[in-house]
């Protein structure tokens, strides 16, 4: 199949652009578009058939649920049921914008959709392409990040090529996304409220809204991933995975810097070459290796927008090993030690 890449405007997205892109959805074919947070790989939701093109496009295992978008609260009682007042409450603080909710769904939502759960997950996305997409559409668009399955989220819509070209029917290129981590994901069909996946609406920022949540543990406690059951079907696979064996190097700035340097000597005795993930603060510390900053320490912001995109040049390299410093696990950094934790499969080395 050709993919159609096109280019269009993120703020004033242009009608005939979207009138094309929504015509492909109405059709059961996929686009992938710009959303705040990554780009997604959009399909009717509602449509069984649609919704297994994502799983085939992506190489996806089936029962890895995709996220519903929608583009006016209402269109939660299309799909969910009970409604409850906890859901309403986030929707009137935090939508449009990057916080996926799991609801009981209705009869309507296929199991393709759903991974083969009673449960649906519903974003609203606040991305102008993304909102004129499914309003022009008329359809509600499932749509999971639209990378290969296992590598990175794509923060640009050349990284979809790269990972979708000929596979898809349409790329928007609305340029680099905002955010670069994928939403905050709260369980509401639960008993207590519960935070499958930390983003950027943090477990403290639910709290304000609903008073009790079951927090994501910090990475501290969890231990290895396969060491406890997932709470999420897709939790049980390697995500954001790059291609060189990663590991996030643990302890004071000065010790790590140490350990990271005595490995890359070694690396390079054997005539290897290693990727270094580092921050402004720190990256004239180091000399061998391909030595790559995701952004200040200052910046939270800036790290999340620049982690997958970095992720991703060391994919280009023809690396033997990665190794990584460890950022601050407070507010976003919660989200964003997360994915580093599953890019590095839990892998941790105590510096020395
Ligand atoms: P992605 O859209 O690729 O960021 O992934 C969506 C993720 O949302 C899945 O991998 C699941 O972890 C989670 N998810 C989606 N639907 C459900 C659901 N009904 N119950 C629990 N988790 C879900
Ligand atoms: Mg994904």
């Amino acid at each position: 199949m050709e993919t159609i890449l096109e280019t269009i405007d993120p703020v004033n997205p242009e009608a005939d652009v979207i009138r094309r892109a929504a015509e492909f959805i109405k059709n059961g074919d996929l686009v992938a578009f710009p959303t705040e947070t990554v780009y997604g790989l959009g399909a009717d939701a509602l449509r069984p058939e649609a919704s297994q093109k994502i799983y085939a496009a992506k190489g996806r295992p089936s029962d890895n649920p995709l996220i519903v978008h929608i583009a006016q609260i209402e269109d939660l009682y299309r799909i969910a049921d009970p409604v409850p007042e906890e859901a309403l409450l986030l929707a009137k603080r935090f939508w449009p914008g990057p916080l996926t909710m799991i609801l009981h769904k209705k009869e309507c939502v296929p199991k393709q959709t759903t991974g083969g759960l009673n449960t649906v997950a519903i974003r609203f996305p606040s991305h102008p392409v993304a909102r004129e997409l499914i309003r022009q559409s008329g359809c509600l668009i499932a749509a999971p990040s639209a990378n290969t399955s296992g590598r990175p989220s794509p923060t640009c819509a050349e990284h979809v090529h790269r990972d979708l070209d000929g596979r898809i029917a349409m790329i928007l290129d609305g340029g680099e996304v905002g955010l670069g981590l994928e939403s905050t994901i709260i369980d509401l069909s639960v008993d207590r409220p519960a935070v499958l996946r930390p983003g950027f609406i943090t477990a403290e920022m639910l709290k304000e809204v609903l008073g009790d949540v079951d927090g994501e543990k910090p990475f501290a406690e969890t231990g290895h991933e396969d060491s406890h059951a997932p709470k999420a079907p897709g939790m049980k696979y390697t995500h954001y995975a790059p291609k060189a064996p990663m590991t996030l190097v643990r302890g004071e700035q000065e010790a790590v810097i140490r350990t990271i340097r005595q490995l890359a000597a070694k690396h390079r005795e054997k005539g290897e070459r290693i990727g270094i993930l580092c921050s402004d603060e720190t990256a004239g510390s180091y000399e061998d290796g391909l030595i790559k900053s995701i952004g200040s320490r200052a910046a939270e912001a800036e790290i999340a927008h620049n982690l997958y995109r970095v992720l991703r040049e060391f994919d280009e390299q023809d690396l033997d090993a990665i190794y990584s410093e460890m950022f601050d696990t407070a507010g976003v950094g919660q989200a964003i030690m997360n994915r580093m934790l599953k890019a590095a499969g839990h892998r941790i080395l105590d510096a020395d």
